[in-house]
């Protein structure tokens, strides 16, 4: 028989699901990469997800044909909406299955849904497999059936649930088929990002390339410091988390590759990796929160938080573009949104205070955050940044109290003591000490004259006041007090 591998957040070859999958099943396979107008279209025209996705489906494309061991056309490439395609490109293949690792997202699911319709009206299969989590969202259960909806005990039933052994991976090579040559007509070159409409970022002045030998260096260049993980995650300066998060959203690194090389260390008895590998479980969490809760998707969490009034209005647009633009006047607020701006990436302890700011300071919707990040971050994945949001707009599940409000001076004292990371995103203010960096509008005028800070001219003053902004949070959030 003839199976269609169709690639989308698997780019990869190693340990692939899907891949491994169609080989065991099939005589001949196909592999197609659908640069999908439905997604693409929305976008602007400079976005690094788009150039990472294309340099990694050109390096796709290399390691498809390391596997056949032929150099010639092997990936086929559409640049169409893949809900329609697929269908049509199993036909003209004359493929009876069309293989694919399964996608957790509310508007993905859709697709899919949609795709295996058209297949199963033609007499074939779309086969879905599981590659992108440890665990789905029904493998991990409490005792009575129900998923989890607070992370500490999904963590415990995770673990034992691998029980310290390595989670056993896809080998691609031991199939019965040969991948198969792209027939002529569908072998056109590989789009250039240019041919997509999209223009280049500073992704390769970031020194960020796709593909999974950058993620595979990537992961070689963390393993060195998995076990001091723990200490050095929260601090934005050090060089502390792996970085990974754009290359597991892609699929350019194998989750389970990642889990096992955390348990291996973990095995030693490295607090680090077991710190880490907590982290790789709350990816898996809340993977199911999305999938058994798709209310989150659009809603609170917890229904009764979508009472709240949040702030409307020019006014509160107005604050939400001075966040958005790193000019709120508070330093780790503003050195965070710029990180996300200049880079796509943003330091999780930032995402945090960041996202709080915008909650509990400004009093905006955190759906506003939510979008904003979406647009911006490099590893966007919709279940950990609603969760993530939530998680800040104490809306969510295990989220953090709703009289927890952050104090962004006190953070950034706390993690960024010397500014080394704020100097480095709001060079204008490297001339202030390590006290008055944190908060220079109560720095004195001889310092900031010194140090050619003017505020309100080349530095923002802050645009609401924390003790205010508290008090106003606590009035806002007030009336859930007997629900909570
Ligand atoms: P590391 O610290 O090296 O962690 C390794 C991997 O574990 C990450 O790549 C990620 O896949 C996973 N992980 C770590 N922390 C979390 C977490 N809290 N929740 C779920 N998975 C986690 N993570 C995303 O992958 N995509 C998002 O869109 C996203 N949005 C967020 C929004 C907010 C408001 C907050 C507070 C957090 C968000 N996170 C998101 C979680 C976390 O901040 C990032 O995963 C992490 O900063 C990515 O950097 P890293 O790859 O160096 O992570």
């Amino acid at each position: 028989s003839t199976g269609l591998v169709w690639f989308r957040r698997d780019l990869r070859t190693d340990d692939n699901a899907a891949l491994s999958r169609a080989l065991a099943c099939c005589d001949t396979v196909y592999c197609v990469f659908v640069y999908d107008k439905a997604i693409l279209d929305k976008l602007p025209r400079q976005d690094r997800r788009v150039e990472f996705i294309q340099e990694s489906v050109t390096a796709l494309e290399s390691s498809l044909q390391a596997l056949r061991g032929h150099a010639s056309r092997t990936l086929i490439t559409l640049h169409d909406v893949a809900q329609s395609a697929i269908p049509e490109l199993s036909k003209q293949l004359q493929a009876s299955a069309v293989f694919a690792a399964r996608d957790y997202e509310p508007a993905a699911v859709t697709r899919d849904t949609a795709v295996q319709q058209q297949l199963l009206a033609e007499g074939k299969q779309l086969v879905l497999v599981k590659d992108q989590v440890i665990f789905e969202e029904r493998e991990v259960l409490t005792q009575t059936g129900k998923p989890y909806g607070v992370f500490t005990p999904y963590h415990r039933a995770w673990l034992a649930r691998i029980g310290m052994e390595l989670v056993p991976g896809h080998d691609v090579g031991r199939g019965n088929a040969v991948l198969s040559v792209a027939p002529d007509a569908l072998a056109q070159p590989l789009p250039s990002l240019a041919d997509l409409g999209f223009e280049a970022t500073n992704l390769r002045a970031l020194g960020m390339h796709g593909g999974s030998a950058a993620g595979e260096a990537m992961l070689q260049d963390f393993v060195g410091r998995m076990d001091r993980y723990s200490e050095a995650r929260n601090f934005p300066s050090v060089k502390g988390p792996s970085y990974l998060g754009v290359h597991l959203r892609f699929g350019t690194v194998s989750i389970r590759k990642l889990v096992n090389l955390a348990l291996q260390r973990v095995r030693t008895g490295s607090e680090g990796a077991s710190v880490w590998l907590a982290e790789l479980a709350w990816r898996d969490f809340y993977f199911q929160i999305l999938a058994n809760f798709p209310h989150v998707a659009t809603q609170a969490f917890k229904p009764e938080y979508d009472a709240i009034a949040w702030e409307q209005g020019e006014e509160a647009e107005a604050l939400f573009e001075a966040w958005c633009e790193g000019k709120t006047g508070y330093p780790i607020v503003d050195a965070a949104m710029a990180q996300l701006n200049q880079t796509g990436y943003m330091h999780n302890r930032l995402r945090m205070v960041a996202g709080s700011f915008l909650v509990k300071h400004l009093g905006l919707d955190w759906r506003w955050g939510e979008k904003y990040f979406a647009l911006k971050l490099n590893d966007f994945d919709l279940s950990a940044n609603n969760g993530g949001w939530q998680w800040v707009a104490s809306s969510g599940c295990d989220a953090q109290p709703y009289f927890r409000i952050f104090n962004p001076v006190t953070q950034s004292e706390k993690f960024d003591g010397q500014g080394k990371f704020i100097k480095r995103y709001l060079p204008q203010l490297a001339g202030l000490s390590d006290k008055a960096i944190h908060a220079p509008w109560l720095a004195k005028p001889m310092e900031l004259a010194a140090a050619g800070v003017q505020i309100g001219s080349n530095y923002p003053s802050p645009v609401v006041d924390h003790a205010k902004a508290r008090a106003r949070t606590l009035a806002r959030y007030g009336f859930l007090k007997k629900s909570t």
